[in-house]
């Protein structure tokens, strides 16, 4: 039975994930409630209802989401007792078996290796002897990261030789990692898709994207990769979506290998930052996907109306002075999102311009160019 607009929808999670959802919930005349440890968040500013509770006070969680048609989230490193609580009160979609493979990052390699997709080669270390051993098998370099939660290149460690080893031990907490091999990858590309309740599959096709410290910086759509890697991308996708048995959108990341080969990086169970030029390049965004697979509606086309590029815009950009807003909105063709963050760290995702172009290099350069305008004070200029 479709949900409809006019229904109250439950985001666990309260970051610029759920403020997109939200907004294209509410567009389409949906009620918001989102739960999380904060107030004032990005996504309780534009929500009907922000609850603000420890994903751990399993009351709360049950009475959100009695509150509401469906339980969705945008954050998914929530326990899994949180969505299993929320289970036992309100359908939750994806469902807490997908949270619980892609939280856990060993459990995710093993999961996508028992599929046999292609996955980076890792082994999973519980001790430094363990460690020293994956080493030798594996080679050097490689990288160590924590077995449980990380994103954004968090609780990772990059080992060059074997005196590095004890110092990435101790990094990683001493305790279970996996040690992955280092790929020296031609570029990195992603696909954004959704399935929904009754298996339909769509997707965003195959996009380029660009980190500095870990962290996405640019993301170019389409991505500048053969028709043969975009579909061999977007095939592995559906298979993950299938195989994870997924509601919802899912992102996989991928390295492309100087010999074409495609290694999956990551999953992410929601929407995601490399699909955030969907909100203004396609005529569904990623976040109507998400709500459209949550509430059993048919899914919007995914036609992307022109080539398109994304640059974020992190804390690093505030640095002495508020950025210049008027200079970015002199460039007609790029959209500016800002998450309404109370405050700018370095690192931290503030928001991100997206530019619409004839064609990709064009977008690539007029988002770059609206960026570098964002810094008033070229002496204490941050790296762009
Ligand atoms: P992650 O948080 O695991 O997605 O890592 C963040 C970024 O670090 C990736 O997007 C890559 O740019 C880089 N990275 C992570 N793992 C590897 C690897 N095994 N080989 C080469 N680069 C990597």
């Amino acid at each position: 039975m479709p949900i409809l607009p006019g229904s109250a929808i439950g985001v666990l999670g309260s970051g610029q994930l759920g403020r997109m959802f939200a907004i294209a919930a509410r567009r389409m005349g949906y009620r918001v409630h989102t739960l999380s440890p904060d107030e004032d968040t990005p996504t309780g500013q534009v929500a009907d209802v922000e609850v603000n509770a420890p994903y751990e006070d399993l009351d709360a969680v049950c009475k959100f989401a009695r509150a509401v048609s469906v339980v969705t989230f945008e954050f998914e490193n929530v326990p899994a007792e949180t969505a299993a609580a929320a289970a036992r009160c309100a359908p939750v979609r994806p469902a807490g078996h997908v949270l619980h493979t892609t939280q856990h990052r060993l459990r995710e390699k093993t999961f996508l290796s028992n599929a046999g997709l292609p996955v980076t080669a890792f082994r999973r270390v519980a001790s430094l002897d363990e460690l020293i051993r994956a080493a030798r098998e594996l080679g050097l370099p490689a990288i160590l990261k924590t077995a449980g939660f990380g994103y954004d290149g968090k609780g990772q460690y990059r080992i060059l030789g074997e005196a590095d080893l004890p110092a990435a031990w101790k990094a990683v907490g001493e305790s279970e990692a996996v040690l992955e091999a280092f790929v020296d990858f031609d570029c990195e590309i992603s696909v954004v898709a959704a399935r929904s309740v009754h298996g339909e599959f769509v997707h965003f096709g195959a996009v380029e994207n660009q980190h500095r410290n870990g962290i996405l910086d640019i993301t170019i759509a389409p991505a500048r990769v053969s028709n043969k890697i975009g579909s061999e991308a977007v095939e592995i996708a559906r298979e993950v979506l299938e195989k994870l048995d997924v509601v919802g959108v899912l992102c996989v990341e991928f390295f492309v290998c100087k010999d074409g080969r495609l290694l999956i990086n990551e999953l992410a169970p929601r929407p995601h930052n490399s699909g955030h030029f969907t909100f203004d390049a396609n005529i569904t965004s990623q976040f109507e996907q998400q709500l459209r697979a949550v509430c059993a509606l048919p899914f919007g086309a995914v036609t992307q109306l022109a080539p398109a590029a994304m640059a974020n815009l992190l804390g690093d950009l505030w640095n002495e002075h508020e950025p210049d807003w008027v200079a970015a909105a002199s460039v007609a063709d790029v959209k500016l999102h800002l998450y309404g963050k109370l405050s700018a760290r370095p690192g931290r995702k503030m928001g991100h311009l997206t530019a619409l172009a004839r064609d990709t290099e064009q977008a690539l350069a007029d988002v770059q160019r609206a960026r570098a305008m964002l810094v008033r004070n070229p002496e204490s200029k941050p790296a762009l």
